[in-house]
């Protein structure tokens, strides 16, 4: 797997509109550095109407994957040939591997929240309410790692409440294998009683929208996700201090997919602990 010093790096990137604030190459690169690896990591901005034949390029030009972000996910579904079953039940890609015999994709949204959820929040979600804001790309994408954990219940709410329903509908049959209630609804008529875990999956503030539930939502003591990180994400996290809950941003999920996604191109998984802490600091740091 290693690149010999024959042979130039083996190439990845991460691919979306708008890519400039990404930091997966500082992330790639402290993974690929930790394992002794040489790569090349670089961002991928796609014209939004031209995602397949930039990635198509990229590819041809001997590039061995790329991750993808917002808001090409679906589109990089379709472009896989053969995909895993998180994958597939997501219905939505994040990381494409260039195999010879067609593009592999895979999801590792999902186990990236969990992980960051119940290893590094060490906040075990067995039996909890659990409530998912969003039923966009990041939405579909943890879904089923949600399940895996077997909370009690898990509502998914949205704006468009229809998208929420289409959600659930699509992972029914997981939920009941998975013994889980799970349900849809829209954001103003959420189902009594307060959740355990809320996990916001929409771009909301990103619009500067305000928060999209209400107060009283989220149990005293309990956790709130979001998943975007920076500035962004600072409204949610500033709520649910409020309630009295746990507050935690996008960042932990964020290094925990990555380390999935190196794992599936370079066999090996790295310590995410000691890259989460520099990815920390390194935001905290003005300019
Ligand atoms: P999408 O564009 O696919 O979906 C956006 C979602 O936000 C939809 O459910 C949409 O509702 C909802 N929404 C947008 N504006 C509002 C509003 N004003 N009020 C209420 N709901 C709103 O984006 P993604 O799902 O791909 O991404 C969502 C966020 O998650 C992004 O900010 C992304 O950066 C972050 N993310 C972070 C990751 C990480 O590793 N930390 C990984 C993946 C995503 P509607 O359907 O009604 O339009």
């Amino acid at each position: 797997m290693t690149s010999t010093s024959e042979s130039p790096p083996d190439r990845y990137a991460v691919a979306g509109n708008p890519v400039a604030h990404s930091q997966s190459p500082f992330i790639h690169a402290a993974f690929a550095a930790q394992c002794g690896h040489a790569l090349q990591y670089e961002r991928l901005l796609c014209p939004l109407d031209a995602f397949l034949p930039t990635i198509q390029a990229f590819a041809a030009s001997g590039a061995k994957g790329c991750n993808v972000t917002v808001p090409f996910k679906f589109e990089a579904f379709a472009a896989s040939r053969r995909r895993s079953p998180r994958a597939e039940l997501a219905g939505a890609v994040n990381t494409l591997r260039f195999d010879e015999q067609g593009w592999w994709g895979d999801n590792t949204d999902g186990l990236g929240l969990l992980r960051d959820i119940e290893g590094n929040a060490q906040f075990p979600l067995k039996g909890l309410r659990v409530l998912l804001l969003g039923a966009g790309g990041a939405a579909a994408g943890v879904l089923g790692s949600l399940m895996v954990a077997k909370p009690a219940e898990l509502v998914v709410a949205n704006r468009s409440v229809a998208k929420a329903e289409a959600l659930v509908q699509s992972h029914q049959a997981w939920a009941q294998a998975q013994h889980v209630r799970l349900q849809a609804c829209a954001l103003e008529t959420l189902p009594d009683g307060a959740f355990d875990v809320v996990v916001n999956g929409t771009s909301a503030s990103l619009s500067g929208a305000g928060l999209p539930v209400q107060d009283h939502v989220l149990r005293k003591g309990g956790l709130g996700v979001d998943m975007m990180y920076g500035p962004s994400a600072q409204g949610f996290l500033d709520w649910t201090r409020q309630q009295g809950g746990q507050a935690r941003d996008g960042v932990g999920m964020l290094v925990e997919q990555a380390a999935e996604a190196f794992q599936l191109w370079r066999g090996l998984r790295p310590d995410t602990g000691p890259v989460l802490h520099a990815l920390r600091a390194r935001l905290s740091t003005p300019g």
